[in-house]
C-alpha cells in the first residue's frame, strides 16, 4: 500500500576531496587497503526524497545538474546508488522503498569527489527522515558502508582519517577552514580502471613513489596552517590518473602557475583541487586558472564543512 502524498524531506550532502591517499598493494580479494584523509568541501548535492504515491507519483529516481554539470552518465534506474541506498534502508527496517528521489548535482560526475556516494548518504539521510526510522547515527553509518566505501564519509562531514577501504572512519582536528580552488575536466574517469592502473605501474622497475606517512597530515591540519598542509598533499592515485590522462599535468601545473600553493589530483581523478593561501588568493587563482584553458570548469570552494544534514522537511505528521 502506497501512502498518502507528503512534503518531501530534502538533504543537502558534501563533495570530499583526500588531501592525503595511501593506497596499498592489491589484496587477494581485489581490494586495496587505503589510508586517507578526508576533507568534505563546500560543493554538495541536493537529494529529496518523497513519498510515492499510486497514480501520481511513481517509485524512482530522477535527475538534474546544476549549472554546467552533465548528469548524462548518472543512471535515474535502479542503479543508481541513492537507489540502492533507500533500498538497504528499506530492508533493514523491513519495508518497501516506495519513495521517488530527486537528485539535483553540482558534485561532478565521476570526478573523484564521490558525487555517487554523496547522493547515496543523502537518499538515506532524508529516506530515514522521511520513514522516521530510529537507528541512530551508528545504524546509518552501517548502512552507509554497506553500500560503498565513501558514503559513510559523505554522512559524517568534516575532516576524518578513513582506513580499510576508506568506511572506518575517525574524526581530524582541523582548525580553520581551507581554501580551495576545484579544476573539473570535461570527462570522467572510472575508479577501477584508476586503481587497475597504478597495480600495472607498480608491477614495473620504475614503479611511482608512495606518499609519506599521514602523521605529518594529521599535525598540519591540528596547525591549521595552510603553507604547511600544502607540501604534505599526497595521492597514490594520482600517478595512474595521470598515467591515463596526461593532460592533467598541464593542469596541476596551470594552478601551481596561477598562485595556488599546492594542487593535487582529488581521489581517482580527474578533479584537481587547489590548496590556496585564503579566500581571496583562491578567487584570483580560480580566475587566472580559468583562462589557462587546461579544464572545463572552475569553482572555488572550502572546507571543512559538515556532513548530509536534513535542509527541508521532516516527513510530515
Ligand atoms: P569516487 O570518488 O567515489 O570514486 P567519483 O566521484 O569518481 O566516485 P561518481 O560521480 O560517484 O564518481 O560516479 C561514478 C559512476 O557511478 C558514474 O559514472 C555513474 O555511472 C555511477 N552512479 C551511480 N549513481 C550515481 C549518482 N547518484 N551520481 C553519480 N554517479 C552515479
Amino acid at each position: 500500500m502506497l501512502s498518502a502524498v507528503g512534503p518531501p524531506v530534502t538533504v543537502r550532502v558534501p563533495a570530499k576531496i583526500n588531501l592525503h591517499l595511501s593506497v596499498g598493494d592489491l589484496r587477494d580479494d581485489g581490494y586495496h587497503d587505503l589510508v586517507t584523509v578526508f576533507q568534505a568541501l563546500s560543493i554538495a548535492d541536493e537529494v529529496s526524497v518523497t513519498r510515492a504515491v499510486a497514480g501520481a507519483i511513481e517509485p524512482g529516481v530522477a535527475v538534474a545538474g546544476a549549472d554546467g554539470v552533465d548528469v548524462s552518465e548518472v543512471p535515474a534506474d535502479t542503479t543508481n546508488l541513492a537507489w540502492r541506498a533507500v533500498e538497504a534502508l528499506a530492508r533493514r527496517v523491513d519495508r518497501e522503498p516506495d519513495v521517488r528521489i530527486g537528485l539535483h548535482k553540482a558534485i561532478p560526475v565521476a570526478g573523484g569527489m564521490a558525487g555517487g556516494s554523496a547522493d547515496a548518504a543523502g537518499a538515506l539521510l532524508a529516506a530515514a527522515s522521511l520513514w522516521r526510522v530510529d537507528i541512530g547515527r551508528e545504524g546509518l553509518l552501517e548502512i552507509a558502508a554497506e553500500v560503498g566505501s565513501d558514503v559513510a564519509f559523505a554522512l559524517h562531514g568534516g575532516t576524518a582519517l578513513g582506513t580499510g577501504r576508506g568506511e572506518r572512519l575517525v574524526p581530524v582536528l582541523s582548525r580553520h577552514t581551507f581554501h580551495w580552488v576545484v579544476a573539473v575536466a570535461d570527462h570522467g574517469l572510472s575508479t577501477p580502471t584508476v586503481f587497475g592502473e597504478l597495480d600495472r605501474l607498480r608491477a614495473r622497475p620504475e614503479a611511482p613513489r608512495r606518499v609519506g606517512d599521514v602523521e605529518p597530515v594529521l599535525e598540519a591540519l591540528a596547525s591549521g596552517e595552510a603553507r604547511s598542509l600544502a607540501l604534505l598533499l599526497g595521492n597514490d592515485l594520482q600517478a595512474a590518473a595521470v598515467s591515463l590522462d596526461p593532460g592533467l599535468r598541464r593542469t596541476l601545473r596551470g594552478g601551481v602557475d596561477a598562485g595556488a600553493l599546492a594542487g593535487v589530483v582529488s581521489g581517482s581523478g580527474p578533479t584537481c583541487v587547489f590548496l590556496c593561501d585564503g579566500q581571496d588568493a583562491a578567487v584570483r587563482v580560480a580566475a587566472e586558472l580559468a583562462g589557462a584553458g587546461v579544464c572545463r570548469t572552475v569553482r572555488v570552494a572550502h572546507g571543512p564543512v559538515p556532513g548530509a544534514r536534513v535542509v527541508d522537511g521532516d516527513g510530515g505528521p
